[in-house]
């Protein structure tokens, strides 16, 4: 409620002009215009198609600037009003009607008398009582869900009529209401507006005076931008009464969220083409993006290579675990550790993995070199192509994929004698010599695993269990360094190094040892029937012997104490029984391998076998990066490129969404005249595309999920591996990452879309668009 001074008019113009510039030239819409109006009048303005009426009306609707002179509303200067003063201006005081009606057609009667309410942030409940009682008196009750598309030109001004009064606006400005109907029906709309409104200041702009003749109070004439005539044909029932009255001005408070977001769905759904349309764009872009990503997180685990080297079998999948204080694994650990979930398998002696082995020909002809990791004999039964199974210690059969170098040379190697040598030190593992006694192929998917193996590969070596055993002790061997003590004198041995390695010969009984003549040295050549004290050392244990000196070899005694004849290749070796060797080496495990289902899971898994009391090393994370400083640059190369790429798709999709959202032009200026602000706009677009964007992000996330589904269940028709191996590096927490990304897209979208639609005025946007 405003209350006016007496004396004071409602609406004055104290020589107001508005120029239009454009293309260099200034034309005038009207000039030096000196008008008053009161509340109770119903003003007729007449005058030739150009002579500035709409504009005159537009200046006094708000809808457009002036340039020269003063406005007042209320006594209050208008000149000096910001675009938001000019926003609350119209919901407080205009309500407009046009002669194109300009509803919104998509929305049904009720709706659209409904949106100016919610525009003026009416409240919840006094809505619906309102819309009723103002459509019932337009006499609109039976089309109250009728879309505005489907109503007759008399109709489609009834709602505008209806619209401009729900709200209680003091001034109803009309703009040629009738120029679009039947003489009838614009009879009816102007009996109708004078009924309504007679406690209003009513503006009429016609060019049929006849018409609205009966029920005017006061003409004006525009010529060429001039009040040519000004004339007051009846007194106002207000004047009649010589009251002063009290001016109700409209509720202007904003748009609450609640009705936008209502609105922003509505808007959503009801042009279902435009809904489709963008629809298809945003799946286009989640599933644009999803490929960008995860293909940018596949190649980052792609780009990661990289060495070790104390592991060979550096394979993400692969957990090193100890336990604290470096104790012998139990029985009850490994049942343990087989218990969390994600353990595939345990390798108990794991140095095995580790273990790459060459077998080469004896001949020293260096026909072939094949390198290998060990495997177990039983494992490749059916796949046996030629020869036989291992029978006897130390036998083995080949594995390989076919027509790959190695298959070349299986002939070659059967029945042959190879030395299988541990590839980091370049030493023997055997020195009794594995015979091949068979060889055959790899399955493809077996080819497949060794070919994504870390390791450089070229097929298996597979023997049976106590070769392995053997094989196993070999190598914990090898991994120990020996102290002797002989006569006060102390000596370093390093079996993998080949410093005095101590091999086990049954020819030697037990608790003995025999050394060769370097060792006898130590004792001033009187070794023979001394105490030897050997001190046995590995990463995680250390043992103590006490030996007797049994003997001394030398070249010419060799075949007498040792039943051998290679002098030169044990040379520095000492023997001891093999029951006492068993004891120094055949020790328990101290270092497992937990292998496990999937790499991508493998730092929760050492998490949770650290929680279940042991210590853990993922090997993959000890990688010496091959590229070195490289993997920065690359990484940042890729980062750059996901970047420009989001880019990319965020402009795309931003001129496709444009060239749909044209056709929303003429709602963004429509509600905008109603007394939408920018800011609602914005907001009614922002929750319409952030709306497109869930169902397409949804639709996507499902889709997702039914690719995954089918190649669990093995359904040739939606198994896509290769889009699978790049999803599944997509993790919960990718997806939520990406939600945020498009969230963020939608909205920018909507926003820029929002800056660009505003850079015009309301008015000249709608006349664009109309
Ligand atoms: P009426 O409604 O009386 O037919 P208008 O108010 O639309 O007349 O126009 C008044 C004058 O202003 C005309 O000379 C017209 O050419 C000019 N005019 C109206 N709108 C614009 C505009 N957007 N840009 C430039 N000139 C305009
Ligand atoms: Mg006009």
């Amino acid at each position: 409620m405003v209350s006016k001074e007496r004396g004071t008019k409602m609406l004055r113009l104290e020589r107001v002009s508005k120029f239009y510039s454009g293309n260099g030239l200034v034309s005038t819409g009207f000039s030096k215009v000196d008008l008053e109006f009161d509340i109770g009048e119903f003003v007729a303005i007449t005058g030739e198609s150009g002579s500035g009426k709409s504009t005159l009306l537009n200046v006094i609707s708000g809808l457009d600037s002036y340039e020269e002179g003063e406005m007042y509303i209320m006594g209050q200067p208008t000149s000096g009003f910001s675009k938001e003063d000019l926003e609350e201006y119209r919901k407080k005081y205009i309500g407009s009607i046009f002669q194109t009606f300009n509803l919104i057609n998509s929305y049904t009667v009720y709706q659209n008398v409904e949106l100016v309410l919610l525009m003026s942030g009416y409240d919840k409940s006094e809505i619906p009582g309102r819309v009723r009682e103002i459509i019932e008196q337009v006499g609109l009750s039976d089309y109250e869900k009728t879309k505005a598309s489907k109503l007759s030109g008399g109709q489609k001004q009834r709602v505008a009529i209806a619209r401009a009064l729900a709200k209680e606006t003091p001034i109803i400005v009309a703009d040629e209401p009738t120029g679009n109907l039947d003489s009838q029906s614009a009879a009816e709309i102007i009996k109708l507006l004078h009924q309504l409104s007679k406690d209003k200041l009513i503006i009429v702009v016609t060019h049929n005076y006849d018409q609205v003749e009966p029920y005017v109070t006061r003409k004006i004439a525009m010529h060429d931008g001039r009040v040519a005539e000004d004339k007051r044909l009846r007194v106002t029932a207000i004047q009649a009464d010589q009251k002063e009255t009290e001016i109700k001005t409209a509720k202007a408070d904003s748009l609450s969220f609640g009705s936008m977001v209502r609105l922003g769905v509505r808007n959503t759904f009801n042009i279902p083409a435009k809904f489709l349309l963008l629809l298809v764009v945003f799946i286009f872009l989640c599933s644009a993006v999803f490929a960008q990503y995860s293909s940018f997180m596949y190649m980052g685990e792609m780009t990661t290579g990289g060495y070790n080297n104390y592991f060979s079998d550096t394979d993400k999948d692969r957990i090193l675990v100890t336990k604290p204080g470096g104790g012998e694994f139990t029985d009850a650990d490994y049942a343990k550790i087989k218990q969390i979930d994600n353990v595939d398998k345990i390798v108990e002696y794991d140095l095995l993995l580790d273990l790459v082995t060459n077998v080469t020909d004896d001949s020293e002809k260096g026909e072939y070199y094949v390198t290998t990791k060990l495997g177990e004999a039983a494992d490749y039964a059916d796949q046996l192509e030629e020869g036989r199974m291992p029978k006897n210690s130390n036998e083995a059969i080949m594995i390989c994929p076919r027509d790959q170098y190695a298959a070349q040379y299986m002939d070659v190697i059967m029945d042959k004698k190879a030395e299988v040598m541990d590839q980091n030190s370049g030493n023997a593992i055997i020195k009794d010599k594995i015979k091949i006694v068979g060889y055959g192929y790899m399955t493809e998917e077996q080819q497949k695993a060794m070919e994504e193996s870390d390791i450089y590969l070229e097929g298996y070596l597979c023997v049976n269990d106590d070769t392995m055993a053997n094989i196993r002790l070999a190598a914990l061997e090898r991994y120990c360094t020996q102290e002797i003590e002989l006569a006060n004198h102390i000596a370093e041995g390093n079996s993998a190094a080949g410093v005095m390695p101590i091999r086990a010969s049954s020819k030697v009984p037990k608790g003995e040892i025999y050394v060769p003549e370097d060792v006898d040295a130590m004792a001033e050549s009187g070794a023979v029937g001394k105490e030897l004290k050997l001190t046995n050392k590995s990463l995680y244990f250390e043992d103590t012997f006490q030996f007797k000196v049994g003997a001394v070899y030398n070249k010419s005694n060799l075949s007498y104490y040792l039943d051998r004849d290679d002098f030169d290749a044990i040379s520095g070796t000492l023997f001891i029984n093999p029951e006492d060797y068993g004891k120094m080496f055949n020790k328990g495990n101290f270092q497992s391998s937990v292998i496990v289902s999937d790499y991508k899971t493998a730092e929760e898994t050492a998490v949770k076998i650290q929680k279940a009391g042991f210590d853990t090393f993922h090997v993959n994370d000890g990688l010496i990066s091959y590229s070195q400083g490289f993997d920065i640059i690359q990484e940042t190369l890729r980062t750059i490129m996901l970047v420009a790429m989001l880019l990319v798709l965020f402009f795309i999709t931003y001129f496709i969404t444009k060239l749909i959202l044209k056709s929303r032009n003429v709602y963004f200026s429509t509600i905008r005249m109603l007394g939408a602000t920018k800011a609602n706009c914005s907001s009614l677009l922002k929750t319409e595309l952030f709306a497109v964007f869930n169902i397409a992000f949804f639709f996507c996330i499902g889709v997702i999920g039914i690719i995954k589904v089918g190649n669990f269940q093995g359904k040739s028709l939606l198994q896509n591996t290769s889009m699978n191996e790049m999803l599944s590096f997509l993790t919960t927490g990718d997806y939520v990452i990406l939600y945020v990304v498009l969230c963020l897209m939608a909205i920018l979208l909507a926003a820029r879309y929002a800056r660009q639609l505003f850079k015009k005025t309301a008015m000249n946007a709608y006349k664009e668009e109309v």
